[in-house]
């Protein structure tokens, strides 16, 4: 009965955080924000049931749509989604190159964190189309970034979602700036997504203050805030938005420990806030 309960609230809290269950669903919000001079992320979500080879037609069809587009855009994918199929992700890969768009791949649970780097070791010859995401709760992260700097693919730092089970003390903010450190001056591309604006800009100060190329990505559903942060900057702004099956972008699980999370759970249940890009026509892709 409890479980059935609070499943029901995860699932109304997480449907507040996709853009719809389409690809035309998301193209509408990208649309938006490249006509506010933003950037974006397409990612679809896909359900714990969704069989590896509809993700990864799902994930060609959106390569494809966005090279029909005329923005700056790139696929943001998960390896769990395609069921860690190496032969997958390669045709990908390539399918990415021939329609010059990027592909990102997502962090997910510590325990994916070995394969996905073996992963990116031999899909190393795509290197200029491939990004992976680092999280600052991870003690390994500062390894994975100089694993990253080697292969020379671009890199998103997030807080992330997951705690590092060897070390749940991890301060993830000091972290995040450490990641930063060790980027900077040393990688042609860093995300720095984050919703805690005075990290952000810390971190975005320190990347081009040594001539890294780096753009503040925030998830669409949550606060906008770093906009203006960005601009003061003079670094892109990037929306990541989701789409498909719902989820929650941030760690419920946190909500014992951080009761502001707890509020936040609150707030998506009870409300569905209007968005701008609701006041605008959706054109199908
Ligand atoms: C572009 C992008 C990509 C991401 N990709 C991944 C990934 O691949 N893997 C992964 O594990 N995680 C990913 N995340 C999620 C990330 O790890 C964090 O869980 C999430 O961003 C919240 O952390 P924060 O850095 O924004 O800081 P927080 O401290 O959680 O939030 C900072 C501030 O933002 C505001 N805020 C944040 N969330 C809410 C909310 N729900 N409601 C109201 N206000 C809120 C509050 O003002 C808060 O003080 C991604 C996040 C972004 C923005």
């Amino acid at each position: 009965m409890l479980r059935t309960i609070r499943k029901n609230i995860i699932s109304r809290v997480a449907s507040r955080h996709i853009a719809g269950s389409e690809t035309a669903d998301a193209l509408h919000v990208c649309r938006w924000a490249n006509e506010k001079g933003f950037y974006s992320i397409l990612s679809p979500w896909a359900g714990a049931n969704e069989d590896s080879r509809t993700m990864f037609e799902r994930y060609k069809f959106d390569i494809a749509a966005l090279h029909s587009e005329n923005f700056n855009c790139y696929v943001s994918i998960k390896l769990d989604a395609i069921r860690y199929d190496f032969s997958l992700l390669k045709e990908l890969l390539e399918f990415g190159r021939m329609y010059n768009i990027r592909i990102h791949v997502d962090s997910l649970s510590p325990d994916s964190a070995p394969a996905k780097f073996r992963f990116f070791e031999k899909a190393a010859e795509f290197n200029k189309i491939l990004g992976c995401t680092l999280p600052s709760r991870w003690q390994r992260s500062l390894a994975d970034a100089e694993r990253a700097i080697a292969l020379g693919i671009s890199v998103r730092i997030v807080k992330g979602q997951w705690a590092d089970p060897s070390n749940s003390r991890v301060d993830c903010r000091k972290n995040y700036l450490a990641i930063v450190q060790k980027l900077a001056g040393r990688t042609s591309h860093v995300g720095v997504a984050t919703h805690d604006v005075p990290l952000a800009e810390k971190a975005l100060t320190c990347l081009s203050s040594l001539g890294t190329y780096c753009e503040l990505e925030q998830f669409f559903s949550l606060p906008l805030n770093g906009i203006g942060t960005a601009k003061k900057l003079g670094c892109p702004y990037r929306i990541y938005v989701a789409y498909g099956h719902p989820g929650v972008p941030y760690n419920v699980r946190f909500a014992l420990t951080r009761p502001r999370i707890a509020a936040w759970i609150v707030a998506d249940y009870a409300f569905k806030p209007k968005r701008p890009w609701h006041n605008t026509i959706a054109v199908s892709c």
